[in-house]
């Protein structure tokens, strides 16, 4: 009899373990979806495998999913033809948690859930939702899991079992348990959990999350099925029937029936008959062709948002989305999502490097792992590709260089900020709801994204002296005064500091209209900016300011001013030389008798501000 081995959890597994078990996270049902997309990582990683080495696929020649319940004895098994586990990578792979952070994640969100309630549930649905407490999710509706598997590496096949303790057991299987390759997994539900069992339930819960699965996902379902039996069998079952009644009525002697008044469709008239008859099977769930295959015209929005939602594994739907075809040097099939929020800071954080990008060739996936593939900025989109060639027999760095992921990665930032634009257009509410959570992200995109710098430049919005709106430098420059040569902004913490800024006053008392930057990175990004639309950005928080429209007669008023005020500004250039570079005459105040204005290559107040607190 084979021995079992007893091992404890790695540290953060019953912490994980405890967070799930005793969560109030309604959302249970997420578990299928976990174990599937498992599943189906599993047989990707076997695809991959088996363009290699086609040996790996001799025991079992299909890649499939396999789901059958057993109510009666609350059971529920996944079976997948992967690539399975060693005994090694069971013991790694679910008796430990590999993902760097999880102790951080962990931390803080014990913290959170002590602290507050209502913020611990939807921290859970946040580990769950983006973190991704995959495998372990088994166990919000299970109290036993054993996971069976079998590697290509190896000959023997390993059990992995536990109730979600602290401990787990690992026993090599009896080989007339033997699986071929892959992996099962049964879970033995609880008491409260067991409507999940449900075979329509459990065929509702694959279409809703898991319908966008690549490999064939099958339900043992039971049904019953109408059949027609055809004429000639018809005759056949009737003459048999007519022939034992013949032969009772022989045997019994019972009165005589006469055959010929049976009601029938007239006895040379071929006919058939239906019977309904009851019968297990299994059912593909998933028939769709894969919605980025299939022409955007025919696929509506409601169709992308479940999509997105098991594709990103998020529980909202997308902000907005694009779907194109890309042709010419590569032919490839793009599809990028917004997601409805920022990923938290949290998560941000640590995962320094984000692989955004899943590549497809020819519908078989091949890597998430691009590394930093899309330029920074653009960190929050969630992409999906599909390329008709790609050489593959390269390393991951060879890869990303090749001219044909050059190309992709091009027109994957282009089309984001065309789909941007468009969103701009045509649904300011949702365009402003973009802002708010990605707003930064267009900063920085000007920083970092050099030559699509006044692409995205358009892109961005900012209150202004005009009115309530937000404004775009297309809208500003479409106001300009005649003569105006600058785009005129000031910088400041909060709109009411903007609007009462004695710089802005006498731009506003001349009619031009003032841009208020009240982002933190605001005023850097003007600085690279430098210009729009050949418009050049100027703050007026800048000294040696000029007007497109001051005459003679202003300019030798200034300059009388100037003379007549010289003992005056000698005086403070003297007596506060320690603060002041300069004291000079200005036409640029109209209410307030003095300003403090940064020299014209030195930084603002509020540039000063940010600096400082960047340094601390
Ligand atoms: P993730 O899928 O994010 O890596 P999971 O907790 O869902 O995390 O799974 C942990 C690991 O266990 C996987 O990375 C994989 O190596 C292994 N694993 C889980 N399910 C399967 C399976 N059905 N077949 C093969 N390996 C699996
Ligand atoms: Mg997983």
């Amino acid at each position: 009899k084979a021995t079992s081995e007893s091992h404890e959890f790695g540290t953060e597994v019953p912490r994980l373990m405890n967070l799930i078990i005793n969560s109030v996270y309604k959302n249970k049902e997420v578990f299928l979806r976990e174990l599937i997309s498992n599943a189906s990582d599993a047989l990707d990683k076997l695809r991959h495998l088996a363009l290699q080495d086609p040996t790996v696929m001799a025991d079992e020649p299909n890649f499939e999913i396999k789901i059958s319940s057993d109510p009666g004895n609350r059971l529920l098994v996944i079976r997948d033809t992967g690539i399975g586990m060693t005994k090694q990578q069971l013991l790694e792979n679910l008796g430990t948690i590999a993902k760097s952070g999880t102790a951080d994640y962990l931390k803080h969100l014990e913290k959170q859930k002590a602290t507050a309630a209502a913020d611990g549930e939807s921290a859970v649905n946040d580990l769950i939702g983006q973190f991704g407490v995959g495998f372990y999710s088994a166990f919000l509706v299970a109290d036993k899991v054993s996971f069976t598997s079998k590697h290509p590496s190896e000959d023997k096949q390993y059990v992995w079992t536990s109730t979600g303790g602290g401990a787990y057991t690992i026993h090599e299987d009896l080989p007339e348990n033997d699986i071929g390759r892959g992996s099962m997994i049964t879970l033995h539900f609880k008491d409260s959990e067991t409507e999940y069992l449900d075979q329509s339930r459990l065929e509702g819960l694959v279409q809703k999350h898991s319908s966008f699965i690549n490999f064939p996902i099958y339900l043992w379902t039971k049904s019953s099925e109408t059949i027609e039996i055809p004429a000639d069998e018809v005759e056949e079952a009737e003459a048999k029937e007519e022939a034992e009644d013949k032969k009772e009525d022989e045997d019994d002697d019972a009165e005589v029936e006469d055959d010929d008044d049976e009601p029938k469709n007239g006895d040379d008239q071929p006919k058939t008959q239906t019977k309904v008859i009851e019968k297990e099977s299994w059912q593909q769930v998933n028939t769709q062709k894969p919605i980025w295959l299939r022409d955007p015209k025919t696929v509506d929005e409601s169709e992308y948002d479940a999509f997105y939602q098991s594709f990103n594994k998020d529980d909202k739907n997308p902000l907005t989305y694009t779907h194109f075809k890309g042709e010419g040097k590569v032919d490839f099939r793009g599809l990028i999502f917004v997601p409805a929020q920022q990923p938290s800071d949290y998560i941000m954080s640590f995962q320094s490097v984000v692989n955004n990008v899943k590549l497809f060739v020819k519908r078989v996936f091949i890597t998430e792992e691009l590394g930093q593939f899309l330029p920074k900025y653009l960190n929050f989109v969630r992409v999906l590709v599909d390329a008709d060639d790609l050489p593959l027999n390269v390393s991951r760095e060879t890869l990303q260089n090749t001219r044909e992921l050059v190309t992709i990665k091009k027109s994957l930032v282009r089309k984001t900020l065309e789909m941007l634009d468009q969103l701009a257009r045509k649904d300011s509410f949702k365009y402003k709801a973009f802002l708010d959570q990605f707003g930064a992200n267009l900063r920085m995109g000007i920083t970092e994204d050099t030559p699509n710098r006044q692409k995205i430049a358009k892109l961005l919005r900012f209150p202004s002296s005009n009115g309530d709106d937000l404004v775009s430098f297309t809208d500003y420059i479409g106001r300009m005064k005649k003569g105006q040569k600058q785009i005129y902004y000031v910088a400041a913490p909060t709109l009411e500091k903007a609007q009462s800024s004695p710089y802005v006053e006498t731009l506003l008392a001349r009619g031009y209209e003032v841009l208020y930057m009240l982002g933190q990175l605001d005023e850097y990004t003007m600085q690279t900016l430098t210009s729009f639309d050949d418009k050049p950005l100027r703050n007026v928080a800048q000294s040696g300011i000029e007007f497109g429209d001051e005459d003679e007669e202003t300019k030798e008023t200034l300059e009388s001013l100037k003379t007549r005020f010289t003992p005056l500004t000698d005086f403070l250039q003297k007596h506060l030389s320690e603060h002041l570079e300069s004291a000079v005459v200005s036409n640029r105040l109209t209410k307030s008798p003095c300003a403090i204005a940064a020299s014209r290559m030195g930084w603002s107040g509020t540039m000063e501000r940010f600096m400082k607190a960047q340094n601390r």
